[in-house]
């Protein structure tokens, strides 16, 4: 063992070890700073020093992101005035559908209220985050320190901290895998002789491909964002999103073989071929800042760590690395912010000790934290009849159509889109839209289109002059 502090076993106990700087990272050191004496976050990038840039170990910062209310309020009450900070950078938080064209699959929302969202660079979302966080001395970070084991104690029942790439040891009481999607931890936890997580997965092969845009100047624009929506029957769509600075990100998305190219010349194409010509219309005119960039592997994967009877003590994971989600729907960065507030929850009033030796009740109670948007993910990915995964049993069936007619709904009655949009953001529990008022409102039969197709803009937008 070396000499560093780090690594004299009287000083483990109190350090925790968060692998990964992303998002549910960066959160959950925020709050394991509050118990532990030191958190170290392990980074395998190099991380910008000098404002919002890209980096290789987050590659989906290059689409579409946006963060859901609830997220924004649990990051806000986690970070004071992290809100601020981000407004002041260029992001803008929305009113959503309101301030939006959105076509749903089932047809345009009308200008009602929903739920407010907060849309703007994902690089900017971790600079400002990451600098809080670090604005506490209890939390360092080693950046350019890729992590790549678990070290064991000598009961083996226990994990007593990690080693970075070279073999250095690194010794903690607590060690956190928040290493996104290309997590480890399985391989290293049966390198120790600890059994795997379960896995269960949903892919519906969605494809992305964004591309940066200077928004054309137009003082009569009545909207702020768009989001052509796919369906099952035309599973291609598009999403537009201001990023400050008068730029635009549009992501283009589609199922299999539907997915969209990288190519600058099929770009315009392809955004050509969506359910309503809004946004070809929109950037058709556009300079474009960049070439498009592709993101696939946006597959739904659960790794059942809560579910696991065997595992050691002192190791939880979190964020991406424990569940990720399909994209689209927009709620990862969101559930690591849940994540973190229910770990604060779970480890408040406790000793590192205690929380080292509670890793299993703890990482169910984060687990949990994922539940509704995964139910919501994998029950709408559903729908792809091309999505691999366990099909879907009879109360999934039910809730899809129950959702279909709630969408209907919600595209033009401000009661219901606000209901909708709350559970959609995260701020309200799914049984918010199966009380009796609600349920009577969504099954009366006027609602239901009497045709598939949509109307190219909606009523309240009429078309561009050259559209
Ligand atoms: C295309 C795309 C679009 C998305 N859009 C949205 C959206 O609109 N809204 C939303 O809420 N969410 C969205 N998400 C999800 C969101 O990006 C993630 O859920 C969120 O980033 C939380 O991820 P994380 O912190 O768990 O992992 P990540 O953000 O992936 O961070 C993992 C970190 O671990 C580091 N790392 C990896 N391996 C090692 C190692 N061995 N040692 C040390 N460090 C390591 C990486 O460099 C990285 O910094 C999107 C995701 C994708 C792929």
């Amino acid at each position: 063992m070396d000499d560093t502090p780090d690594n004299h076993p009287e000083a483990r106990d109190d350090h925790a070890v968060v692998l990964g700087a992303g998002l549910a990272g960066l959160l959950a050191a925020r709050v394991l700073a509050e118990r532990f004496a030191r958190v170290t976050v392990v980074e395998r990038d190099e991380l910008p020093r000098d404002g919002p840039a890209f980096r290789p170990g987050v590659p989906q910062s290059r689409h579409a992101h946006v963060l859901w209310s609830r997220g924004v309020d649990v990051m806000e009450r986690l970070l004071p005035g992290l809100t601020a900070a981000l407004r002041e950078g260029g992001s803008a938080l929305l009113e959503s559908p309101r301030d939006f064209l959105w076509l749903s699959p089932a047809d345009w929302f009308r200008s009602v209220p929903g739920a407010p969202v907060l849309v703007g660079s994902r690089e900017l979302i971790d600079w400002c985050v990451r600098r809080a966080v670090l604005g506490d001395p209890r939390i360092r970070i080693l950046d350019g320190r890729p992590a790549d084991g678990l070290l064991a104690g000598p009961d083996g029942r226990s994990v007593t901290g990690v080693t970075l790439r070279g073999g250095e040891p690194l010794a903690a009481g607590l060690v956190v895998d928040a290493t996104g999607r290309t997590s480890k931890a399985p391989t290293w936890l049966a390198a120790l002789g600890h059994p795997v997580p379960a896995v269960t997965r949903y892919d519906s092969h969605l494809g992305y491909s964004s591309r940066l845009y200077a928004a054309p100047p137009d003082p009569g624009r009545r909207w702020h964002g768009m989001y052509v929506q796919g369906r099952p029957d035309s599973p291609r769509g598009g999403v537009l999103v201001p990023q400050g600075g008068d730029r635009w990100l549009v992501t283009l998305i589609g199922n299999g073989e539907h997915a969209p190219s990288t190519k600058g010349e099929e770009f315009l194409d392809f955004a050509g071929s969506l359910r309503s010509p809004a946004l070809h219309d929109a950037i058709r005119g556009a300079t474009p800042l960049s070439d498009p960039t592709g993101f696939r592997g946006t597959a739904n994967e659960r790794r059942h760590y809560e579910r696991m009877d065997r595992r050691p003590d002192g190791f939880l994971v979190l964020g991406d690395a424990a569940c990720r989600f399909n994209p689209v729907y927009g709620h990862g960065m969101t559930v690591a912010a849940l994540t973190a507030q229910a770990l604060q929850g779970a480890i408040a009033g406790l000793t590192p000790a205690q929380v080292r030796a509670a890793t299993h009740r703890i990482q169910r109670a984060t687990a949990d934290e994922a539940s509704v948007a995964w139910q919501i993910a994998t029950s709408e990915d559903l729908r792809y009849p091309q999505t691999e995964g366990p099909p879907p049993d009879r109360a999934t069936r039910v809730l899809q159509r129950y959702m279909s007619r709630v969408m209907v709904g919600a595209n033009a009655d401000p009661a219901l889109s606000s209901r909708f949009f709350g559970v959609l953001s995260l701020s309200t529990p799914p049984n918010a839209l199966l009380g009796p008022a609600t349920m009577v409102r969504v099954l009366s039969k006027w609602r239901l289109p009497t045709s598939p197709a949509t109307p190219a803009y909606p009523p309240h937008h009429p078309p561009p002059p050259a559209a």
